[in-house]
């Protein structure tokens, strides 16, 4: 039997629905929802992701703002655009693409965000407040994959799950947030003994290690959920060659393109788990789509007041 997709394409296009209802209700008492985005110097893969959450605010008719400082930028001037922009009423997330260049001080940078536009949620007043399961803003990736766990009903509640990975922007979060959710959580990382043997025992695996197809389907507990975050982009013939065996169309196209994104589950995990996300078509949407969410949520909480209480 093959296993059921959590298709973050469909969760996107339903919040997104009900954000256009949100954006809407605030608009009509004055406040529009607003991102700015700091992309420092010329990184293609940044580049690629800041138009792709810029036409997103545009797709919702947020405002958003795009500032370019050139590659050699300096911690101070990166500190004061972003003390400029907390500032700015405007504005009501900031979201810093990282990484930013060696000579910038990131730390300081992320820590100068206001926690009330901190809507990637690195800033360390709201890991604070997720520690201690207070309301504030989550980071996108974690916040994503708990949507989709819970529009697609997965049972969180005395869950075994296992988070594969201790990242602060995934795995530490992801693992806290599944802990407030009621399940048992076990934190994996480099040095866990006997992975294998921590995947076989969960209900739930979330997946965040940046290594491409690492867990293996017999590992995998039959009928479990899986949420896989890793995107790892293969070039190698002989390891695509293993890893699509079995998705023959898939493997045609990575003929055709040299190139093909995997996840850090195996593909077959299709054939063992109860329900899975897809790489792509998964977890990456729901990034983009937590973003947007944060955006308005803070532009809700900062500037709306108690006068609009339409969302979550
Ligand atoms: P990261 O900072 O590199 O962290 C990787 C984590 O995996 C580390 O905690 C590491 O352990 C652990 N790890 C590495 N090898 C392991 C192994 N053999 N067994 C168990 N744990 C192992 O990565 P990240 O930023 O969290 O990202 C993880 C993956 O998710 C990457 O593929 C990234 O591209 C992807 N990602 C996707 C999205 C999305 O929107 N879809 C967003 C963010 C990240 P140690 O701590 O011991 O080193």
């Amino acid at each position: 039997m093959r296993a059921q997709i959590l298709d973050g394409l469909k969760i996107r296009d339903q919040v997104f629905a009900e954000l256009n209802e949100e954006i809407a209700h605030l608009t009509a008492v004055g406040v529009r929802p607003g991102l700015a985005a700091v992309l420092v110097g010329e990184n293609p893969a940044s580049q690629l992701y800041v138009k792709s959450k810029i036409a997103a605010c545009e797709q919702l008719g947020m405002a958003s703002w795009l500032h370019t400082p050139p590659s050699n930028a300096s911690t101070d001037y990166l500190l004061q655009l972003v003390a400029d922009l907390n500032a700015d009423n405007q504005v009501d997330g900031i979201l810093v693409q990282l990484p930013l260049p060696a000579q910038v001080d990131s730390k300081r940078v992320l820590e100068t965000v206001d926690p009330a536009k901190d809507v990637d949620g690195f800033h360390p007043v709201n890991l604070g407040k997720l520690v201690s399961n207070r309301p504030g803003l989550v980071a996108c990736t974690p916040a994503g994959c708990m949507e989709m766990l819970r529009r697609y009903n997965i049972p969180l509640q005395g869950a075994n799950a296992a988070v594969l990975g201790r990242s602060d922007i995934v795995g530490k979060p992801m693992a806290l947030l599944l802990m407030h959710a009621n399940a048992t959580v076990t934190i994996c990382h480099s040095k866990t003994p006997d992975l294998p043997d921590v995947v076989r025992r969960a209900d739930i695996v979330v997946a965040a290690m940046g290594k491409a197809g690492y867990v293996q389907a017999d590992w995998i507990k039959p009928g479990s959920t899986i949420i896989d975050v890793g995107t790892n982009k293969v070039t190698d013939p002989a390891e695509a060659e293993k890893l699509l065996k079995n998705f023959p169309q898939r493997l045609e196209k990575f003929r055709v393109r040299g190139d093909v994104l995997i996840g850090d589950v195996h593909p077959d995990a299709l054939f063992t788990a109860g329900a899975l996300s897809p790489v792509p078509g998964g977890v990456g949407p729901m990034t983009i789509t937590m973003l947007m969410s944060n955006t308005v949520k803070a532009a809700r909480l900062r500037r709306a007041g108690s006068s609009v209480t339409v969302g979550r």
